[in-house]
């Protein structure tokens, strides 16, 4: 389970800090990923997203959802790899400013 406060993966211009070793850097790439793609519909049930699991190995697609405490839940369906991403409200891949 990865516990991601989204908005300790930025630097102070809000992204993703090119120092970071690689590792670390693949992780805050894919809940960026994540984020961007699952604020765009706020769904409050799993959605299919065309991301890719972050696990070697595994090919699985990663479904997300809003959770009712505002936080974005993922899960990888064949892996079962899951997690939760909160504090991402106002980081530029809060896709729900507007709304
Ligand atoms: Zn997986």
């Amino acid at each position: 389970m990865y516990i991601t406060k989204m908005i300790h993966n930025l630097d102070e211009k809000g992204n993703v800090p090119k120092q970071m070793h690689k590792e670390a850097k693949e992780l805050a790439s894919f809940m960026a990923l994540v984020a961007d793609e699952t604020t765009k519909q706020k769904p409050s049930v799993d959605i299919q997203t065309d991301i890719r699991c972050f696990e070697k190995q595994c090919d699985g697609m990663i479904q997300s959802e809003i959770t009712e405490d505002d936080e974005i839940h993922w899960i990888c369906p064949k892996c079962q790899n899951e997690g939760v991403i909160s504090e991402w409200q106002g980081t530029r891949w809060d896709n729900g400013i507007n709304n």
